[in-house]
């Protein structure tokens, strides 16, 4: 794929983010890595008014190339590379579902077994940081060690994959889990699978690919 390729799939999936429900407005910011990089979505620009050249390309170091200024949130895109070299893709979404949890500081526990697509028995949910801070990006690593999807205290969802398609795909999966474990708690904590029934899974996990 060219990078002028890349880019438009890169803006395909922040608009596939807004129109599938998963976001709004100018929140949440996608990236994908290209190279001895990366390209992620401008800043505060609504994804239906930007072009292939407002993608910014960020180095290693953090050195933007571009016409627009790079996500405010580029720090921690930049060091979920750097932590999980099997992250090619990573999407920050204020979905209101995984939010809503978000903002209880409640993470989700194994209640369904679908769980086990972030890698893990949970999705734990990161302490609150100020937007855009290495602080926030430190929470964050932490809160995605053995996992590829987090929740972030007050304020959003994160999540990697292997690619722009697979990332969607799992935010889809991830706020559609949000929602199940809010619509339980309205009527009682729903009870936890346990753990060697999630190590199973996990297992079968590993298998099931199209
Ligand atoms: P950006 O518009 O700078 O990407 O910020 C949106 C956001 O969600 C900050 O956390
Ligand atoms: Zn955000």
């Amino acid at each position: 794929m060219t990078e002028s390729e890349l880019r438009e799939q890169l803006l395909a999936t922040a608009r596939a983010m807004n129109s599938q429900g998963l976001n709004q407005g100018t929140s949440g910011n996608v990236s994908v890595r290209d190279g001895e990089g990366f390209l992620i979505t401008p800043s505060a620009l609504a994804y239906d008014q930007c072009r292939a050249e407002d993608v910014v390309r960020l180095d290693w170091a953090g050195e933007a190339q571009g016409n627009r200024k790079p996500s405010s949130e580029w720090r921690m895109h930049c060091d979920i590379y750097h932590h999980y070299p099997q992250a090619d893709a990573v999407l920050h979404a204020h979905s209101l579902y995984c939010t809503t949890l978000a903002c209880l500081e409640r993470s989700i526990p194994s209640f369904h077994y679908m769980v086990a697509m972030a890698g893990g028995d949970s999705i734990r949910c990161a302490p609150y940081a100020t937007f855009g801070t290495q602080a926030l990006s430190d929470t964050v690593i932490e809160a995605l060690r053995d996992r590829s999807a987090a929740l972030l205290g007050h304020h959003g969802m994160i999540c990697f994959a292997g690619g722009l398609d697979r990332v969607l795909a799992l935010a889809v999966e991830v706020e559609a889990l949000a929602r199940m474990y809010l619509q339980a708690l309205s009527v009682a904590e729903p009870p936890v699978l346990p753990g060697a029934e999630m190590v199973e899974v996990l297992r079968r996990f590993r298998d099931y690919k199209s």
